[in-house]
């Protein structure tokens, strides 16, 4: 496929510039295009909308419209005629909610969704699951394998989307475990083959119907677990690039899987290479994801487990291994496994005003999901009593309020109301907000799930150092 030019965001009026701003954030190469008479400040201005709309879609720029889902269609219905070419066209709500895919699903335009709805917080409308799915699979086979016959992709995902089967010759675990629709016993002889041969062995003819996949030597015999299989579980930071490290970034360019949660892996999607297959869950069953994760080492692939900020901190490392000891399946023994720190959210957080965990300081996550509310509200106690700054991840939820303000009641009770407090929400990430507070006026509006709170202890000390600057820091001298 060619590469696309730089995508075009195009808004109406000036009301749309913050959200157009805030893409462009998420997808820095692209071009902010403005009407000339109702906005200021956009990258390109334009005087007719309808026809710089065709004049972008016909020259194969994505198009990114602050604008209702109508308005696009209406303006580029009649240039619809290939789908094979059209770019990617995507409508965003006016207030940043709601982010749609429109067209081009076969030049990515799910992809740009999702970096798109990462950007502003939201999920991105996907409709098309099916379609995006065995594109990867088929178009991206991981390393090892190549397709000889990339032409005949599309005709063959075509049929597939009407309901063809697919029988799979040859050794291909990563088409196995995809979602194609591989024929059964019983089934009737299937129109579409896909086969995968060795490098020195006869061709098949490969058309339309049969999609012929050249696998290096030993390819096969590796993803049959022989077990040189890598599960590295990595921190990504708080969300920030910069906030990433050299190491986390290199592994998640070489693995050949991700597995995780999927707002993080969203958030590494800038670093995803096109072939390295995403194994995403929405639910928070940690345990099911690493038994994904180590269930594809186990067949030789190379994985990424992706959590944001620390692995080790309320992450995936601690239920890797949890699973390892409880499950312990002999195919997992021969996995190499490497834990790779992240900057925590905590850190971030400290950073940004100053140094108020200079000292001994304790954390404790506020969910009572995984653990009993009495053990939590002790732990807050203890660490009130022995006067350590506290760091509280996970304080709210949608559906757990009232632990905040509890915290805060035992919290008060070995602490000053005037003791400050930071609440540091989307750290590294668009939205980003830091404020410096005191305990007694914390309130449970102050934070969300993707929140961290920091508290001082007695000796925490708020300093004023030039004009409009105030810092929050711990002194290490008492
Ligand atoms: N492994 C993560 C923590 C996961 S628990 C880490 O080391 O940072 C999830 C909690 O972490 C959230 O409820 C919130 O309290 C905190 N958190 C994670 N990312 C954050 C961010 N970018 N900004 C603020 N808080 C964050």
């Amino acid at each position: 496929m060619k590469p696309l030019n730089p995508p075009a965001i195009v808004i109406l009026g000036q009301g749309s510039m913050a959200v157009a701003r805030q893409i462009q954030t998420a997808l820095p190469e692209a071009v902010i295009y403005g009407l000339a008479s109702r906005t200021q400040g956009a990258d390109v201005v334009y005087e007719n909308f309808g026809d710089r709309l065709r004049e972008l879609f016909r020259g194969g720029t994505p198009i990114v419209g602050i604008c209702a889902a109508g308005i696009l269609i209406r303006t580029l219905a009649p240039l619809l005629v290939n789908k094979w070419q059209e770019p990617p066209v995507l409508a965003i709500a006016e207030d940043g909610s709601a982010v749609v895919p429109l067209l081009g699903g076969l030049q990515g335009v799910n992809d740009l969704a999702r970096r798109i709805a990462a950007g502003l917080q939201v999920s991105a409308a996907i409709t098309t699951t099916g379609e995006l799915r065995f594109q990867t699979t088929l178009l991206s086979p991981p390393r090892g394998y190549r397709l000889i016959n990339p032409d005949d992709a599309k005709g063959f995902i075509a049929d597939l989307l009407a309901g063809a089967k697919v029988q799979l010759i040859g050794n291909a675990p990563w088409l196995r475990e995809s979602r194609l629709p591989l024929v059964q016993e019983g089934d009737e002889v299937p129109p579409l083959t896909i086969q995968i041969v060795a490098e020195t062995a006869a061709q098949p003819t490969p058309g339309p119907d049969c999609l012929v996949y050249v696998g290096e030597e030993g390819t096969g015999d590796r993803e049959q677990g022989t077990g040189n299989g890598k599960l590295a579980i990595v921190g990504t930071g708080p969300g920030a690039a910069a906030w990433l490290s050299p190491e986390v970034k290199e592994i998640l360019q070489s693995a050949t899987d991700w597995v995780g949660y999927q707002t993080y892996l969203d958030l590494a999607e800038p670093w995803r290479q096109p072939q390295t297959v995403r194994h995403q869950s929405d639910n928070r069953v940690e345990l099911d994801r690493a038994r994904t994760a180590l269930d594809l080492a186990a067949m030789g692939r190379t994985v990424a487990v992706v959590s944001s900020g620390d692995p080790g901190i309320y992450a995936m490392a601690a239920a890797v291994f949890e699973l390892l000891e409880r499950e312990a399946k002999p195919g997992w023994s021969p996995i190499e496994i490497q834990v790779c720190p992240g900057i925590s959210a905590m850190q971030a957080a400290a950073a940004q005003v100053g140094a108020p965990l200079g000292h001994d300081f304790a954390v404790i996550s506020l969910s009572d999901i995984l653990k009993p509310w009495e053990a939590i509200a002790s732990r807050i106690a203890a660490a009130g009593q022995a006067d350590l700054a506290i760091a509280f991840y996970n304080p709210v939820s949608q559906q757990r309020t009232w632990q905040l303000e509890k915290a805060k009641e035992i919290l008060l009770q070995w602490r000053s109301p005037q003791t400050p407090i930071v609440l540091a929400r989307n750290l590294g990430r668009p939205g980003q907000r830091v404020t410096v507070k005191e305990l007694g006026e914390l309130a449970i509006a102050d934070a969300d799930m993707r929140t961290v709170i920091l508290i001082g202890s007695s000796k925490t000390r708020t300093l004023q150092q030039r004009e409009g600057v105030q810092w929050v820091y711990t002194p290490r001298h008492y």
